[in-house]
């Protein structure tokens, strides 16, 4: 059903199984605050579902066969799921695809400092954040800490009741005369998102020391030394767990539903299919899309395509890397990723037609990108088609949309490196309000549309002959 309210279009009994579905992503968003975690959670579940470490079979030379169900994770950052198909790989595969990276607040690689009785840790944002969002509230520290001795420490400071949070502090409303005549972009700047971790001091060699307390804390309690921090990954995220919206509970805010509320469904199609498919699946959850798809955990960096050769390799007996290239342009994907979802606080920057309702079911944006579609994959109507017809048969509430009113601003995704191969690649997600801030609100009737739709699409998308 195109643009109706899902919840108007609900089958009966079918809220319940709504509600159980967003019960079990509350769960996968609390259990993963960082890309670390999440991958450490999807191999759990994957595990759980039957699936098999590929990097195993690859070492034992063990034959993929249609119906094996496999996964691999790289550097622990992105993982890909996969079930083998009856039909030739060469046909392509059916792919679902999101990130799992959300904006936070990185520590820098020399970060403790003293000052005015404080103990503090500088940092450096990750990602497009409205910094002011991001004071006066509380956060953990979520991460790792490595070792010279090539031991990994594994922090997560802040989620359990009883543990201590952190805090960057704003300035009380009383002096901010100045800062309230401030741009938004100016009120907080980035050099003052500095984390408050202590003000106890220790006597040290006759003189009292907060950080120096700090420092024994962190030796005694994790084993963590002050020249650790160059070689760690702590990332500050808003502290607690996402929470039901609404007298209705039709609704969820919490931290991180960019993207891991594409993820998590794009998953679990997978670990709840039943059987063999026609069509190898895969699952791709990546790293890095916030920062532009950078980095080798990025959907810029080769080791999907180095997946794919190495499970090519292992069907097909080949290393052709025109069968892989065969493979790759043949497939067919959702690229999900979150949509703006219109606000009617904020109508002026939407336009209606073409926006993401809240309750209207999954989004498929055609294009992304900005001024005049650049930097954006622009879907074929073919496969745009396809889509409709998949939607429209599993009795989908979907809809289309763009990033906001032309011109207003607009943002990318993986899509259209994806396409990048020739695959037919289509932005699918959901609407999203205060998208990137540190809570964000979802709806749990959206949530299902999507996790049915990519269930659909898995089964039913095929090849399009053009
Ligand atoms: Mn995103
Ligand atoms: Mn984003």
């Amino acid at each position: 059903m195109y643009r109706k309210n899902a919840w108007e279009h609900l089958a009966d009994g079918e809220r319940a199984k709504v509600m159980a579905f967003a019960e079990k992503y509350k769960a996968y968003l609390d259990a993963g605050k960082t890309e670390r975690e999440c991958v450490t959670e999807a191999v759990r579940l994957a595990k759980e579902a039957g699936f098999s470490d590929l990097n195993a079979i690859l070492r034992e030379g063990k034959p993929l066969q249609a119906g094996d169900r496999v996964y691999q994770a790289w550097m622990g950052k992105c993982i890909m799921l996969f079930i083998i198909g009856e039909k030739d790989i060469e046909c392509g595969m059916n792919i679902l695809g999101a990130h799992i990276d959300s904006p936070r607040i990185d520590i820098k690689q020399n970060p403790l400092y003293e000052d005015s009785g404080f103990a503090y840790l500088d940092t450096h944002y990750y990602g497009g954040i409205k910094k002011y969002q991001w004071v006066a509230t509380p956060l953990a520290l979520h991460g790792v800490v490595c070792k010279t001795d090539g031991s990994t420490i594994t922090v997560s400071i802040g989620e359990n009741e009883g543990d201590p949070v952190f805090y960057i502090s704003d300035l009380l409303i009383h002096l901010a005369g100045d800062q309230m005549g401030k741009s938004a972009a100016k009120v907080i700047e980035g050099e003052q998102l500095n984390i408050i971790i202590g003000s106890e001091p220790v006597k040290e060699e006759d003189k009292w020391n907060v950080k120096a307390n700090v420092l024994r804390l962190l030796k005694e309690q994790y084993g963590i030394e002050e020249e650790d921090f160059v070689s760690a990954e702590i990332e500050a995220v808003p502290a607690g767990k996402c929470r039901d919206v609404g007298f209705d509970r039709s609704m969820i805010g919490g931290y991180g539903h960019d993207d891991r509320v594409c993820a998590y469904p794009s998953m679990a199609a997978l670990l709840d299919f039943e059987g063999t498919p026609a069509y190898t699946l895969c699952a791709l959850l990546t790293d890095k899309e916030e920062i532009g798809s950078v980095g080798a955990t990025g959907m810029n960096a080769k080791y999907f395509e180095n997946t794919m050769a190495e499970i090519i390799a292992n069907v097909k007996g080949t290393e052709s890397n025109l069968v892989l290239r065969r493979c790759l342009r043949n497939s067919r994907m959702l690229s999900s990723d979150v949509s703006a979802g219109f606000d009617p606080n904020f109508a002026g920057c939407f336009e209606k037609k073409n926006a993401s309702i809240v309750g209207n079911g999954v989004t498929f944006n055609k294009f992304t990108g900005s001024r005049g579609k650049g930097g954006s994959n622009d879907c074929n109507a073919e496969f745009v088609a396809m889509v409709r017809r998949i939607c429209e048969d599993a009795g989908i509430c979907w809809q289309t949309a763009e990033l906001g009113a032309v011109d207003v601003g607009g943002g990318g995704t993986i899509a259209y490196i994806c396409a990048n191969y020739g695959m037919n690649v289509i932005d699918a997600g959901l609407p999203v309000l205060s998208m990137h801030a540190p809570w964000e609100l979802i709806s749990k009737v959206d949530l299902w549309m999507e996790y049915k739709c990519y269930c659909a699409f898995i089964k039913d998308a095929e090849e399009i002959s053009y």
